[in-house]
């Protein structure tokens, strides 16, 4: 045995067995443990391993766009993705649809005293795994441990930062009256993936949550060279809160078709049965985009020759309208108000 212990710790860390404990949030040697023979062991690279009270990065020759977002989903593993993964893909997705390329990520843990330290080795590989994908490092990271019953076994927050290519400017208030709006595949999967694991629901065919890196789609949507206007992820409050920031940002209307917006046969059952709107549902691998109408189908051709963007729909256009108000064509012909929801539908969904 003594040819695993490693850097002056007593036996190395139980990674089968073992549970979270107060002293591996105390800044002192189980700390240190806990992060070589975890946390470095899986993240670690060149930033990391400086080992200081910052990491110390190269000029990213550009403008910075930098992020934060924090995870407090529960359930922490579910189909099609876990809090690692998703803590990496959503705070990617909020550099990469402002049109830059991410680079750093910096992640927080909070965990939560007896947490199991075989699950949170399966988040931290996930985590990984997530930023190998998506071409990011972990350059700097903090953990701190609370009591039993005082947190949900592991809340992460990560911070991205990417560097803006020259030229790019996308923000959510250059719709104009005119626009196409196209969604890049279908809404609803990770809200609902999520929902019915805690409902303990069974479909026929499984529900799997969307969580995905997108910077590898976004890169391919700018260099179409289509004039987009906006990107933004449909996450929390879903395509519905998405489109009602950018019609009050931008000061326009929207005209959404129902019959484009592309919505899984088993996600639309699964929201009739749980009393939700698939457009009011968190997507955690999708995104939305605005560009000019002229440049539509160059900007749909490219987002379908993506493996994130194969079902890619243009769906509504952008209207002048004071009010601001999202509408929607229905299947059935009608017209109604996409509204975006005032409380908290679906809480600890991301
Ligand atoms: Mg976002």
């Amino acid at each position: 045995m003594s040819g695993q212990v490693k850097k002056g710790y007593a036996r190395p860390l139980d990674l089968k067995h073992g549970r979270v404990d107060m002293s591996h949030g105390g800044g002192g040697r189980a700390m240190a443990q806990l992060i070589a023979e975890l946390f470095a062991r899986h993240l670690g690279n060149e930033y990391l391993a400086q080992g200081n009270d910052g990491a110390c990065l190269p000029a990213a020759g550009g403008r910075l766009v930098m992020t934060t977002d924090s995870h407090v989903v529960s359930p922490l593993f579910f189909a099609g993705g876990d809090i690692g993964c998703l803590s990496v893909h959503g705070t990617v997705n909020d550099v990469a649809v402002m049109g830059a390329t991410p680079l750093w990520l910096a992640a927080g843990f909070i965990l939560e005293e007896g947490f199991p330290l075989a699950d949170l080795a399966r988040i931290v590989e996930s985590m990984a795994h997530a930023a190998r994908e998506a071409g990011v490092r972990l350059v700097a990271g903090d953990t701190k441990v609370v009591e039993q019953g005082k947190g949900d076994g592991v809340f992460i927050t990560t911070t991205g930062v990417g560097v803006l290519p020259e030229g790019v400017h996308l923000s959510g208030d250059l719709a104009r009256p005119g626009d196409a709006v196209l969604v890049s595949g279908s809404v609803g999967d990770h809200g609902v993936a999520i929902m019915s694991q805690r409902e303990n629901l069974a479909f026929d065919t499984p529900i799997r949550s969307d969580t995905a890196a997108l910077n590898g789609l976004t890169a391919a949507m700018l260099a179409s060279g289509a004039a987009l206007r906006v990107m933004r992820d449909p996450t929390r409050g879903g395509l519905a809160a998405t489109l009602n920031e950018i019609a009050h940002q931008s000061g326009v209307g929207i005209h959404l078709d129902e019959a484009a917006i592309p919505v899984r046969p088993e996600v639309e059952a699964a929201c009739e049965l749980l009393g939700l709107d698939p457009l009011n549902i968190a997507n955690e691998g999708k995104l939305i985009a605005v560009c000019a109408a002229a440049d539509a189908e160059r900007l749909l051709a490219a987002m379908r020759a993506h493996p994130l963007g194969r079902e890619a729909a243009a769906i509504g256009r952008v209207t002048e309208d004071a009010h601001c108000f999202v509408q929607m064509k229905t299947r059935f012909g009608g017209r109604r108000m996409v509204d975006w929801l005032s409380g908290e539908q679906l809480p600890r969904i991301c």
